[in-house]
């Protein structure tokens, strides 16, 4: 019975879950198909076992599973590119197939010796696309490729394909009009080309400003942005959470004068604090970019709102804040 349940775990692959008609091995001995040790070695250039991660040097597919050191590999076909051996020449002829860029719709065997003619092929003769993101980021087989009529790759992009729950659309980045493989290459794509306010990014919000313009407005309404002298013409750098920060700012880079740099530095603790809570509560999460305000952007993760001991720990912090500046200021 024992020895039943074990013949039948060795005889579904770990991976993919399917029966294994070809096993691949290695020193460790922990079989997959074939089809999944080929995607792994060769589509993402992983040499490792997916159960044990062991690094695997050689790999060897056969008909019948034994233990990888009773196997007379130096007889076997050889294919030095993968570190792959093939008990036999049918085996082998199995693994090529897999690896062949052929035409699932043509009735005579049409095949390509890559992808891209593949393609355009299928393009110009059945007037059938594949997703150009699928294709770039999915490390699948040509015969496992999806192809869509003009309309269903339209449908595939927005929303997904009817038959697969698990893919609802790429997602579309409203600034640039192009869509990302998912959610996180999305985000990627927004903390790379977009801007975001480092401040309110480090709270937890997730808002993106198509150009800095937005973002200087952005830092204008919502904190304290210096425009004075050079400042009018920086990047980051000449925006604070805090009015003692920017007052700080105020004294040390733009001061003609100890009367003036005083004045700079005087501020009201109790109306600082209060204004601060305030501005929190009060106009928050909109997208400084007007054409976009109101739109569903992917939701990529909620802000957590200030509890009580995080106001705590600000107003401790300002309190430290407003010791070391009179410290390094003195009255
Ligand atoms: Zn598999
Ligand atoms: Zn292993
Ligand atoms: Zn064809
Ligand atoms: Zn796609
Ligand atoms: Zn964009
Ligand atoms: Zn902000
Ligand atoms: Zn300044």
């Amino acid at each position: 019975m024992e020895s039943t349940a074990k013949r039948d775990a060795e005889s579904t692959c770990v991976l993919c879950c399917q029966d294994i008609d070809l096993f691949a091995v290695g020193k460790c001995d922990h079989p997959v198909c074939y089809r999944c040790s080929t995607k792994m070695r060769l589509l993402c250039e992983q040499k490792y076992c997916a159960v044990c991660r062991e690094q695997l040097d050689k790999v060897v597919f056969i008909k019948k599973l034994e233990p990888f050191a009773a196997l007379n590999i130096r007889q076997y076909q050889y294919e030095k590119k993968f570190d792959t051996y093939f008990a036999d020449g049918k085996i082998y002829a199995q693994f090529r197939k897999i690896l062949l860029h052929e035409c699932p719709q043509c009735p005579e065997p049409k095949v390509f010796s890559k992808f891209e003619e593949l393609e355009q092929h299928m393009r110009k003769q059945h007037e059938l696309f594949c997703c150009k993101l699928c294709a770039k980021h999915l490390k699948i087989f040509s015969y496992e490729r999806k192809w869509y009529s003009r309309k269903d790759l339209a449908r595939h992009r927005t929303q997904g394909d009817p038959d697969d729950t698990s893919h609802r659309g790429h997602p579309l980045c409203k600034f640039c009009d192009d869509r990302y493989l998912d959610n996180d290459e999305l985000l990627k794509h927004l903390r790379r080309d977009h801007y975001f306010c480092h401040f309110c990014d480090a709270d937890g919000a997730q808002e993106y400003y198509s150009d800095y313009q937005y973002l200087s407005e952005h830092f204008r309404e919502s904190h304290y942005l210096c425009q004075e002298g050079r400042c009018s013409t920086e990047q980051f750098t000449h925006a604070f959470r805090t009015e003692i920060d920017y007052k700080a700012h105020k004294a040390a880079a733009h001061s003609k004068n100890r009367a003036e740099a005083r004045q700079n530095r005087q501020i009201d603790i109790q109306f600082n604090y209060a204004l601060r809570q305030q501005r929190r509560n009060g106009g928050k999460a909109e997208f400084s970019n007007p054409s976009l305000a109101g739109q569903d952007f992917p939701v990529l993760g909620a802000a957590a709102p200030p509890a009580p001991i995080q106001r705590y720990c600000m107003f401790v912090l300002f309190l430290v804040k407003w010791v070391s500046f009179m410290y390094f200021f003195p009255m």
